[in-house]
């Protein structure tokens, strides 16, 4: 029998640091402080980055991470920011967004509604596709579409994306929701079409085959990315500790050979705008959301 303690900070802290996160998104804020502040509010509460928070703006629903050095501010842009805590590889995984143009308050409203929908309909026993029903029917209900292509999924140890995936429209499949399980349900909405696609230049990487390199440079930045326990990092990260050229070579190496994944910033396809909410659940007799607070 697992012990959900860990579970539980680790969905208590990503629920803090996005709190605190939401109200640091303002006009003229730099998306980079906000990050880097919310990095530092996740370590004083006692977790670690499970993934780096991420600020994807306006038709961008996710994988979307600063290079090192943006100056970017903040105007009136629609901003969903996703984070990740882990407490010994526990995962705590959430999001919220935020309108600054104030124009778009029922397409941020759509994806909150849709995950209290989906939190509702969970239980033990429950087919994932009725929580994907609940979801496009609330988005539909607001006028917008759920973006189909994106989904939630299990949380593993160490192991974001886990079995089983969490549709966010009715896919008809009969996986059920099981005791003991903990899954992440993050329904996008979108004026769009609802599907996204893969843009180019991602910042978020993780690694997925350790082999040994050849040239130093990228050795010692492997050895770097090797601390991260296999969860996804951001270039931002590794300009902390090592030149930019360096790190610019040595992920161009490490991609080539296959040693880390990119994770691209994930565009709508007619450019719509896109919202998002997010929670992480353990299934039990009753249902606890990990990362309300
Ligand atoms: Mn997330
Ligand atoms: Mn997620």
């Amino acid at each position: 029998m697992e012990d959900y303690s860990e579970w539980r900070e680790a969905g208590r802290i990503a629920g803090e640091a996005l709190k605190y996160g939401k109200a640091l998104i303002k006009p003229g804020a730099r998306i980079t402080e906000v990050l880097d502040k919310i990095e530092e509010k996740i370590y004083s509460l006692g977790g670690k980055c499970a993934f780096p928070p991420q600020i994807s703006m306006n038709d961008v629903a996710a994988h979307y991470c600063p290079e090192p050095g943006d100056e970017f501010c903040f105007k009136d842009e629609l901003c969903s920011l996703d984070l990740g805590v882990h407490v010994n590889g526990a995962i705590g995984d959430t999001a919220c967004t935020v309108d600054l143009s104030g124009n778009n308050q029922r397409l941020v409203e759509a994806a909150e509604k849709a995950i209290d929908a989906a939190i509702e309909k969970a239980a033990i026993g429950v087919k994932l596709s009725e929580i994907g029903a609940a979801i496009q029917e609330t988005i539909s209900d607001h006028g917008f579409a759920p973006v189909r292509n994106l989904s939630g999924h299990g949380l593993g140890r160490f192991k974001i994306h886990d079995e089983p995936s969490v549709p966010n429209y009715n896919d008809k499949g009969n996986t059920v929701l099981k005791k003991g399980m903990t899954v992440a349900i993050e329904p996008f909405a979108t004026t769009g079409q609802g599907l996204i696609h893969e843009a180019d230049d991602a910042t978020i990487f993780s690694l997925i085959n350790k082999k040994p390199v050849r040239n130093i440079f990228t050795r010692q930045i492997l050895k770097e990315i090797e601390s991260y326990n296999d969860l996804p990092f951001t270039t931002r990260w590794l300009a902390r500790k090592f030149p930019m050229i360096k790190v610019n070579f040595a992920l161009k190496e490490l991609l080539q050979n296959n040693i880390i994944k990119a994770y691209p910033p994930l565009v709508e396809v007619a450019h719509g705008l896109v919202s998002q909410a997010e929670h992480s659940l353990l299934i039990d007799d009753k249902v606890e959301v990990l990362t309300r607070v």
